[in-house]
């Protein structure tokens, strides 16, 4: 009885198992032309400094417009495919590209942007040639006007930690800026965090949506910031979403949030709007 179960079950999933297969493989062509064809596009999220409410950073947020859905796709959906088929690496490369092509064009028009962050995969860290291509990303402007920070998450960061160091101190030596993306959900000693050279840790935001349900997060995030201080790194407070969890945040010195509450990601025109106005949470009700 039990094999003809099982045979049933074959017979009645292999077919929908080939369709999942040929879903990927469709996906993953059509990911290999997207770039060429310019169907890729960046999104930035505000970061506001938690005490005075003023624009301090942009998260580069990767978009892919496939003529054959309607609206954008989020990253969730191609980004792992994009790792797996290492196609991360020329994309990535695009997006810091593009993101420091914004950057400088804002500049030129008088808008002073604020730093701008970008995702960095661990495939892209790991290639011997990363820097390299930091570096030529960067290249031109002097030092103060390389306005680029890497978000790398936390999980990553804590394989090859020697090596990894190494790059970073390179890329700061750049004048640009590293932070550790998602910190909280990895399983890195205080020892590692504290040798790598960082400059920034952002709280992944699960902690920050139990802070306010739970002592146990809220105790997590209150001595991670105070830990982060002690290591003079800047702390992010990431997926902020409501009034409580701001508030709670800038009592325990946070100094950035991030979150649906103050902004979504937002195309470049957008931004450009934000950045002509107040720059600044206007009131910063969100956290007074
Ligand atoms: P991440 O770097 O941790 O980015 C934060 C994600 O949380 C973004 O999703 C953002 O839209 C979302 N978010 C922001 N505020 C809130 C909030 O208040 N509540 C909730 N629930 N979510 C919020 P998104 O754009 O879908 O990106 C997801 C992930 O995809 C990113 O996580 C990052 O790991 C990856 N990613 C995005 N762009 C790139 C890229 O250019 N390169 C690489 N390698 N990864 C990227
Ligand atoms: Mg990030
Ligand atoms: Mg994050
Ligand atoms: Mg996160």
């Amino acid at each position: 009885a039990r094999a003809k179960h099982m045979r049933e079950r074959m017979v009645f999933y292999a077919p929908a198992m080939n369709a999942r297969v040929a879903e990927t493989l469709l996906i993953e062509n059509k990911l290999r032309s997207a770039l060429e064809r310019g169907q890729f596009a960046l999104h930035y999220q505000p970061k506001f400094d938690a005490h005075s409410g003023a624009l301090c950073g942009l998260e580069a947020l990767i978009r892919w417009k496939d003529p054959d859905e309607e609206g954008l796709i989020l990253p969730a959906r191609f980004v792992p495919l994009l790792e797996e088929t290492g196609l991360i690496l020329p994309v990535g490369e695009w997006v810091m590209n593009e993101a420091l092509r914004d950057y400088r064009r804002w500049r030129e028009a008088g808008l002073s942007p604020p730093r701008i962050a970008v995702n960095v995969s661990a495939l892209q860290l790991r290639q011997d040639s990363f820097t390299r291509s930091v570096r030529s990303a960067v290249g031109g402007a002097d030092h103060a006007e390389r306005g680029l920070e890497l978000e790398i998450t936390e999980s990553m960061l804590m394989t090859r930690v020697e090596s990894n160091a190494d790059k970073l101190d390179a890329i700061r030596d750049m004048g640009v800026s590293i932070a550790i993306d998602d910190f909280g959900t990895g399983y890195s000693s205080l020892q590692y965090i504290a040798r790598l050279p960082l400059d920034t840790l952002k709280i992944d935001r699960s902690f920050v949506a139990g802070m306010t349900r739970n002592t146990t997060d809220r105790e997590i995030v209150a001595s991670v910031i105070s830990l982060a201080h002690q290591l003079h790194l800047k702390v992010v407070a990431e997926g902020v979403e409501s009034n409580e969890q701001a508030q709670l945040l800038q009592q325990l010195s946070c100094d950035e949030v991030q979150g649906f509450l103050f902004s979504p990601p937002l195309p470049p025109s957008r931004v450009e709007a934000l950045m002509r106005s107040s720059r600044r949470l206007d009131p910063p009700a969100a956290l007074h």
